[in-house]
């Protein structure tokens, strides 16, 4: 297990808790908050591995680097029994949908342990405030149940992402495609006590995309969206209209580069 929102996390406390029933838990988690790095790892200074307590829990271990980090650390140092049959990130507060999977650290640290061959899912909760973290746990305990039972398909991974409502509020689990909305930065700028400028990124998420078979729009209606990720980011249904295209081939031939 593992999470972008940092080892503190309620929503890692309340995941690992939840797995705890469906099976033997390894916490390796960022020390802080990393939300929103995306998959950057770290590579110009020193990982440190921490041992840390977590109530129930025997092997919790905390990182000074990123969720991708803490994947790699985990299954490519820490576990040296051999990689675990299954790798969940989060609860992150707040949701991964639509252009969100772009820059969430919880899916990138699922999509790492998808690029070391470990079934891996990523588990987000959609809201800011209030969260309900016993629904979207009972959730991942099933969902991990579904892939440990049935595995996945090879460079694929699962995005989930839970309503936060009541379980019995909960109107089911939908298969759903990554939609397009995504926040409108609004770029503050404001001076610092030397009078120097400073920027500091906002901005608001806006849901320009309805189409209800989008994880976005499943989430808002209640339902658990499952959203399957491909490693493969190739634009395979612009292939045959950008082979017709000229490249330049011709032009090159009609006048050499000097
Ligand atoms: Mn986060």
């Amino acid at each position: 297990m593992t999470n972008d929102d940092g080892v503190e996390s309620p929503g890692l406390h309340a995941l690992a808790f939840a797995l705890s029933r469906v099976g033997e838990v390894t916490v390796c988690a960022p020390e802080a908050e990393e939300s929103a790095v995306g998959h950057s790892i770290t590579t110009r200074i020193p990982l440190r591995l921490k041992q840390v307590s977590l109530e129930g829990l025997e092997r919790t271990y905390c990182v000074n680097g990123t969720p991708a980090d803490s994947v790699k650390i985990a299954i490519g140092w820490l576990m040296t029994e051999g990689p675990p049959d299954l790798v969940v990130s989060g609860i992150n507060l707040g949701p991964n949908t639509a252009t969100n999977v772009i820059y969430s650290g919880t899916i990138s640290a699922a999509t790492e342990a998808c690029i070391m061959g470990v079934p891996s899912f990523a588990i987000s909760l959609g809201t800011f405030v209030n969260p309900l973290w016993p629904t979207a746990a009972d959730i991942a305990a099933q969902v991990a149940e579904t892939v440990l039972e049935r595995g996945l398909p090879s460079r694929v991974l699962l995005n989930v992402n839970v309503p936060n409502l009541r379980p019995e509020q909960v109107r089911g689990i939908r298969l759903t495609r990554q939609g397009d909305s995504s926040f409108v930065d609004a770029l503050e700028e404001r001076l610092d006590p030397r009078g120097q400028p400073y920027y500091w990124l906002a901005g608001s998420y806006q849901m320009t995309d309805t189409d209800p078979t989008t994880d976005a729009l499943a989430v808002q209606d209640g339902w658990v969206s499952i959203t399957p990720l491909s490693l493969d980011l190739t634009a395979h249904h612009v292939f045959s209209e950008l082979s017709r295209w000229s490249w330049g081939d011709e032009r090159r031939e009609r006048e050499p580069r000097r």
